[in-house]
């Protein structure tokens, strides 16, 4: 498993190194690709009055690009670099959405669901909101947003798909029904999900998603890819052999990689 679709870098605030220190790491680590693909800019809040530091400002999106393409002709012979973006799916934004994906010539576009309205569900500084909401509500609301996503025709993949246990709030319901139907409706509409290393760090102690909806996701036939979520050049690959172990599991042998919005799959 040689690959990792879900980086960052500075360019979004939140995050460590340049680009090109990314690439070196992925090199060093033995990556054979890289999907660079850093946040969306915001687009539905005012990132002058927002909390700071969410994503790179429209403005950088250009350069953010353009320095992309030039790193993966300057890396070719060592490493297969691929131009990505987290794509936000935000309800009713879908078509300033699709302007963005529309003019630039990504390799792929992760469709994330961060925000329920103007709260981003993954920020630390945002965890308040979950005061005196029902738990299985805002579930709920989150997995209705990520069924969405899957339909909107906008993306490769979906991001982190079970993102809302991030800061360990669990509803006492079942929630195994929201779960599938968030990934029948991927399965429906021909996408494919990460198993994304990043939840190991955080408060849900687990990878997103979980093993059981990994298992799931396969007898699906839904296509996986691997991304580390890195916000800082040491975490390339983080918990890959977990990883590997988990996918075995979960019954895959392929991964799915993309190249100009076409999915390749690869032997695991
Ligand atoms: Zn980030
Ligand atoms: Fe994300
Ligand atoms: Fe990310
Ligand atoms: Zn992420």
């Amino acid at each position: 498993m040689r690959i990792d679709y879900h980086t960052h870098h500075s360019r979004c605030g939140h995050a460590v190194g340049t680009l090109e220190e990314y690439i070196q790491s992925a090199i060093a680590k033995g990556m054979e690709q890289i999907g660079l693909s850093d946040h969306m800019p915001l687009l539905h809040v005012d990132p002058e009055t927002y909390y700071p530091e969410m994503a790179m400002p429209m403005a950088e999106l250009p350069a953010y690009v353009e320095e992309c393409l030039q790193l993966k002709e300057k890396y070719k012979d060592q490493i297969q670099v691929r131009v990505g973006l987290e794509g936000d799916y935000i309800e009713g934004h879908e078509e300033q959405i699709a302007d963005i994906i529309q003019n630039y010539p990504w390799d792929y576009v992760i469709g994330s669901v961060h925000f329920l309205g103007t709260w981003d569900i993954t920020d630390f500084r945002q965890v308040h909101n979950w005061e005196g909401r029902n738990i299985i509500e805002v579930y709920e609301q989150y997995y209705d947003a990520v069924q969405k996503a899957a339909a909107a025709g906008l993306y490769d993949y979906i991001g982190h798909i079970d993102a809302i246990k991030r800061f360990g709030y669990r509803p006492e319901e079942d929630v195994t029904p929201l779960e599938d139907a968030a990934l029948q409706a991927v399965a429906r509409h021909g996408l494919a999900i990460e198993l994304n290393a990043a939840g190991i760090h955080t408060a849900a102690k687990e990878m997103y998603p979980s093993l059981r909806m990994l298992e799931k996701a396969r007898s699906l036939e839904i296509p996986i890819t691997y991304g580390s979520d890195a916000h800082h050049p040491d975490r390339i690959g983080q918990k890959q052999e977990q990883a590997l172990a988990m996918l075995k599991t979960a019954g895959y042998s392929r991964l799915a990689t993309f190249n100009g919005r076409k999915r390749d799959m690869i032997l695991l």
